[in-house]
């Protein structure tokens, strides 16, 4: 269908660490781990960017969020806190044209959101 990594992964035809996983959503560490845990939670629609996300997905993306509270309670980082990032376009640096949200841990994060 398209040459998107993410979608790949979603169809096992790359490998990747899976920490949670159901019929619209995904979650696997991150290759390159910018924190101790580093998972990165996307939809199982190929979303282009955020400015991609119509009403429709409007109880996905909600859904999303359920997961990755799910996912901290699941990983044992709940109770220390975390960080969501989605990145969207060229001056956030998205690399991945599929939307994801980056869940950062297991360290105190930096007081800066941004450098
Ligand atoms: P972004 O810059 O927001 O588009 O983030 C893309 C993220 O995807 C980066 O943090 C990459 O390290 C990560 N990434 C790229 N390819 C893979 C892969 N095959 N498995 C896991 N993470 C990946
Ligand atoms: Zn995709």
């Amino acid at each position: 269908m398209n040459n998107c990594i993410f979608c790949k992964i979603i169809n096992k035809e790359i490998p990747s660490k899976i920490v949670y996983e159901d019929d619209k959503v995904i979650a696997f560490h991150d290759v390159n781990p910018a924190a101790p845990i580093h998972i990165l939670v996307i939809p199982k629609k190929h979303i282009e960017t955020l400015l991609d996300v119509s009403e429709e997905d409007s109880n996905l993306i909600a859904y999303i969020f359920q997961i990755i509270n799910k996912i901290a309670k699941q990983e044992g980082f709940a109770e220390k806190g975390f960080r969501v990032i989605a990145n969207c376009g060229e001056d956030a640096g998205q690399e991945v044209k599929h939307i994801h949200f980056h869940v950062l841990a297991g360290k105190k994060l930096g007081d800066k959101i941004v450098e």
